[in-house]
């Protein structure tokens, strides 16, 4: 079985099959049941019916014959005779005869009710005969006639109702007998036909459940071994590959996974090379800048020192101004090559970010002083990370909260956290000039400014550094802010940025 479809096909087709082999199973039970209770209904029923008729009109007669000697002149009984006689017994007999029609030919049964029916339409002959003499007026006298009557009733009539009655009681006990073992039968079939029920419908409940469990474990199992590749992939294990046995669609859809997965190593790799060679240009472009710069520096401060007076205005303006781009270049220079070296520094420590932004606030006094800032912070906790990534990373956004202020307004600036499941969570949040929402995307990328360094100092680089830094933490960086409202600068940090154990 190779495809996805054939799998359902087989599980629905074993489920039909086997509901389908129950109910021919049930069928046949049905089936026996239903012939012992045609038998029981048609045959032994009618038949004890009809005995037991025959023995209430055959004692019923034999009363009647007797009271017509004993009292010859009684209309009454003359006509319940005649009833009997001309209506109830033939039409009795009638019904007897149709009921051994239906009768196998070679049955017992068959030739005691044939007995009876002929005993019985003799049996009528001779009371009506007995009727007949006893009610003809002339020919006899009275006790003769009662005489030849007696004589007929002892020798034909009693005898005969006496071998119909013997023949009642035969079959009667025969029927019963056949009655008695045909409902045990029943019975035992009803007994068989609800076992069957019970344990084919048990068995083709387990078959199905088996056969529904097996197929859909092969379909699922695929499903959740792609699931778990395709997430340790995004978490960054780029190597990952899926193992999927079968020859079906889904084992298909693993190998395009995987060519997939190949393909993406591969382009990371690319990418990672390519971004190795870039940052190795820009350090040695940049270290290789400093020294002509260097250069650039020193000959313009010698030329302002020493022909200090001697230049004409024009001459003075421009050495200032190459004094001030050249300044400027440095800054930049040196930033592109701090940005270029990050993430080289691979060793995980544990920080105290309040010595860590003391430390800052060291590095930054002069600022804070000239500027009167306030910078608050307070009990911030030990964290896992880069050092002087970090360090870095907290420089810039505490000297862009100072620098971005606006004109007069003394500048407070305040850290804070909170402790976020995997991340903590930092915010610094400044009372300056604020972002207009619009730009707020943008500022991240590098050499991004929102301002003229007539303006406001700097190079861009600041904000490009600490989405670097935050990378390598495996968080998030983001500003909310409104023009003219103050800013506030949200990033997380990975509690373990090592790179398979972070959800980012
Ligand atoms: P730089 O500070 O050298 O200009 P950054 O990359 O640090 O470069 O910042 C990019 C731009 O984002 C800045 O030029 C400024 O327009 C805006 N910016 C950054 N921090 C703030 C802040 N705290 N308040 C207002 N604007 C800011």
């Amino acid at each position: 079985m190779n495809t996805i479809k054939s799998k359902l096909i087989l599980a629905f087709g074993t489920t039909i099959t086997v509901l389908l082999l129950v109910m021919v199973l049930k069928s046949q039970y049905s089936k026996k049941s239903e012939t012992i209770q045609e038998v029981i209904d048609f045959r032994i029923e009618p038949a004890l019916e009809i005995l037991h008729e025959y023995r209430t009109f055959n004692n019923e007669l034999f009363l009647i014959a007797l009271n017509k000697i004993s009292s010859t002149k009684s209309d009454k009984i003359t006509n319940r005779m005649k009833v009997i006689t001309e209506v109830e017994l033939p039409h009795l007999n009638n019904r007897a005869f149709d009921l051994i029609a239906t009768f196998p030919p070679d049955d017992p049964e068959f030739s005691s009710f044939s007995k009876i029916i002929s005993t019985s339409d003799n049996a009528i002959i001779n009371v009506k005969d007995m009727f007949i003499i006893l009610q003809t007026n002339n020919d006899y006298a009275k006790i003769e006639k009662l005489n030849v009557s007696s004589t007929l009733l002892k020798d034909k009539i009693a005898l005969q109702f006496s071998e119909i009655d013997h023949l009642v009681s035969a079959l009667q006990i025969n029927f019963n007998l056949e009655s008695k073992t045909k409902k045990t039968e029943l019975n035992r079939q009803l007994i068989n036909l609800n076992k069957i029920i019970v344990i084919s419908s048990t068995v083709a409940i387990l078959i199905s459940v088996l056969v529904a469990f097996k197929t859909i474990h092969s379909i699922v199992k695929p499903i959740k071994i792609l699931q778990d590749g395709a997430k340790r992939i995004s978490k960054g294990d780029y190597e990952h590959r899926v193992t999927l046995n079968g020859k079906d669609e889904l084992n298909e859809l693993g190998d395009n996974f995987n060519n997939m997965a190949n393909s993406l190593s591969r382009s990371f790799e690319n990418i990672n090379s390519k971004n190795k060679e870039l940052e190795q240009f820009v350090y040695i472009a940049s270290h290789d800048l400093q020294e002509p710069l260097r250069t650039i520096s020193s000959f313009s401060k010698i030329l302002t020192e020493q022909y200090k007076g001697q230049l004409d205005d024009t001459g003075e303006h421009s050495l200032r101004f190459i004094s001030e781009a050249t300044s400027r270049m440095q800054f930049l220079v040196k930033d592109l090559m701090d940005y270029s070296r990050l993430g080289n520094d691979k060793s995980l420590e544990t920080i105290n970010c309040d010595e860590l932004i003391l430390g800052v606030q060291t590095d930054l006094s002069e600022l804070i002083k000239d500027t009167n800032t306030d910078l608050i912070f307070n009990e911030l906790p030990n964290i896992n990370g880069y050092k002087t990534a970090l360090r870095l990373l907290f420089q810039n956004l505490i000297n862009n909260a100072m620098k971005f202020q606006k004109k007069g307004v003394k500048p407070i600036v305040e850290i804070f956290y909170e402790d976020d499941q995997n991340f903590w969570k930092f915010g610094v949040k400044d009372n300056g000039i604020g972002i207009a929402p619009e730009h707020q995307s943008k500022i991240f990328s590098i050499f991004k400014r929102l301002h003229t360094n007539k303006e406001y100092q700097g190079t861009g680089i600041g904000l490009a550094h600490c989405q670097k830094i935050i990378e390598m933490h495996k968080g998030r960086i983001w500003v909310e802010s409104q023009k003219n409202q103050g800013s506030t600068f949200y990033f997380t940090l990975a509690k373990n940025p090592d790179i398979d154990s972070v959800l980012v």
